[in-house]
């Protein structure tokens, strides 16, 4: 159905994102996602079979108490400065209506004097981007531009200094890989109007522990910086919907609000459980993590020998292009093959693949797979 004339003008009006294929038959290589191919820690397991019992009865904690101590906890910031959330997209939703201005007679008076996204004018987030940001926008009526990334996709941060009613930022980037270094990043925050930052700054942290530089250490100088951070990719945990926010008091304050007019209990007692304890145990996760930087590296350098133009990836996923075959026909061979992976078929990327990356045996088929489908073609 396209239409409905019972739906809202604001139903009618959007662009909702399309999620990757999550199949329910069939028996897939699934690298289309970028789901970690490794298991959570057991310990989360753990968490999880305990916190499902009698309790379940009762609401949980709204202001997840104990998740956002443990996560202040990791990153060496107050529990003020955390915000948690059902998925990063839910924290991301909430942060482009707790930031960021539509035009309209509601917003005519910027909140007390300052702070807020002047009224009208676009936020900006770069051309090649996650393609939810734009539907963000949509949702909450933010007029937007996009930033060109350069030819080689890398983020062309000069051009983000520019008077703007906010930015986003994801870093690395997706679905290219390609990470901004921190002192361009923070150059982006301070803007040109050093001190005085009119404008928040979304950092999304989706996949940084693949490989870039968290921003979370300058939250504390910068009150214009948000982090926005999931436990789903890094954390092995895309099926239990968790992710958090780390900023000044203020920021998280005003996410609260926007929660607080919509859902005040979006994360149950099983999700708080299970991903405390997964913030909690480091030490596996990092060795997971290692294993997923190790297999990218790998691949990365096996599809280069096989003449395959592979972006330098910082997370765990390849953004790769084949002169031979090129996007839709690369996707269709690999899926006919059991393989499925990400295509965009959006300008300037139509060309290229995502692949996220799977175990190493996993990993050894998709080569192998390739291998075929380009000596053939
Ligand atoms: N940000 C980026 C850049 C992503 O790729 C994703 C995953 N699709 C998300 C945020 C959302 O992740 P989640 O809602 O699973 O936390």
């Amino acid at each position: 159905m396209t239409y409905s004339m019972y739906w809202s003008k604001l139903a009618r009006s959007l662009s909702p994102y399309i999620p990757g294929e999550q199949p329910r038959q069939g028996t897939f290589i699934k690298l289309n996602t970028n789901e970690n191919p490794y298991p959570p820690s057991p310990l989360v397991i753990e968490a999880i079979q305990k916190a499902a019992g009698d309790h379940l009865r009762l609401y949980p904690d709204p202001a997840c108490t104990e998740l956002r101590q443990a996560i202040a906890h990791r990153y060496g910031v107050q529990p003020k400065q955390v915000f948690a959330g059902n998925g990063s997209d839910e924290v991301l939703a909430f942060a482009f209506g707790a930031f960021f201005n539509a035009p309209g007679p509601g917003d005519a008076a910027p909140l007390n004097g300052s702070g807020s996204s002047p009224q009208g004018i676009p936020i900006c987030f770069p051309d090649i981007t996650y393609s939810f940001y734009p539907v963000y926008a949509g949702l909450w009526g933010i007029p937007y531009r996009t930033i060109p990334v350069a030819e080689d996709f890398s983020i062309d941060y000069q051009a983000f200094k520019i008077a703007s009613g906010g930015v986003v930022i994801p870093n690395p980037n997706a679905p290219t890989g390609r990470a901004l270094p921190i002192a361009e990043l923070l150059s982006i925050v301070q803007g040109d109007n050093e001190g005085a930052p009119d404008r928040v700054v979304l950092v999304d942290e989706a996949y940084t522990a693949f490989g870039a530089e968290t921003a979370v250490p300058y939250i504390a100088a910068y009150p214009n910086l948000l982090t926005v951070h999931t436990l789903s990719k890094a954390a092995s945990l895309a099926g239990l919907r968790v992710g958090f926010a780390i900023g000044a008091e203020a920021l998280i304050e005003g996410l609260c609000r926007i929660r607080d007019s919509f859902n005040s209990y979006t994360l149950d007692r099983l999700a708080q459980a299970g991903a405390q304890a997964a913030i909690m145990d480091s030490p596996y996760y990092d060795a997971v993590n290692r294993m997923v930087i190790a297999t990218r590296e790998r691949v990365a350098a096996a599809l280069i020998s096989m003449g395959v133009e592979v972006i330098p990836s910082s997370a765990n996923f390849l953004f790769i292009r084949s002169p031979e075959k090129k996007g839709t026909g690369f996707f269709a061979a690999l899926r006919d093959r059991g393989i499925l992976v990400r295509h965009f078929d959006k300008p300037r990327i139509a060309d290229y693949l995502r692949v996220s990356m799977g175990t190493d045996a996993e990993m050894d088929v998709f080569l192998e797979q390739c291998r075929n489908i380009l000596m053939k073609s």
